[in-house]
């Protein structure tokens, strides 16, 4: 990631086709059971071309975007971690096999602090 979606969601689906590097999907089409709209960490960009992030700017619901560590190879236990407690299902290529941070890095925001990252702070426009 990136960002991640919580249980303040309500499903609109508003940011769907708002985001560039279609990292969103409904609770129907998610590669695992949720009971949210899903963003896919291995392929969310940040918007870092954007002012803001897209999926924030045309969300109803204060809150329900927050942030999520950087998609790096520094984060790679990380997110492989996140992958098997079942919060993440990140993609798995048949020959490439898993697309993670260490395989396929995102770029992602710099001005967002760390710590912001960690505590999963709400993305603000
Ligand atoms: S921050 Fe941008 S790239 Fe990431 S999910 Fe939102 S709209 Fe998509
Ligand atoms: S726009 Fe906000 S409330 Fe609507 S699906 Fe996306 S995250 Fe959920």
């Amino acid at each position: 990631m990136a960002v991640m979606i919580t249980d303040l969601c309500i499903n609109c689906d508003a940011c769907i086709d708002e985001c560039p590097a279609t990292a969103i999907v409904s609770v129907d089409d998610a590669p695992l059971e949720t009971e949210f709209t899903y963003v896919k960490p291995e392929k969310c960009i940040e918007c870092v071309d954007s002012t803001v992030p897209k999926c924030v700017d045309v969300c109803p619901t204060e809150g329900a975007i927050v942030w999520d560590m950087p998609y790096t190879a520094e984060f790679n236990d990380y997110y492989l971690g996140r992958n098997e407690e079942g919060i993440y299902a990140i993609r798995v290529h048949k020959k490439q096999g898993i697309f993670s941070p260490e395989k396929k890095p995102k770029p992602f925001r710099e001005s967002i602090p760390m710590d912001a990252r960690e505590a999963h702070e709400p993305v603000e426009i």
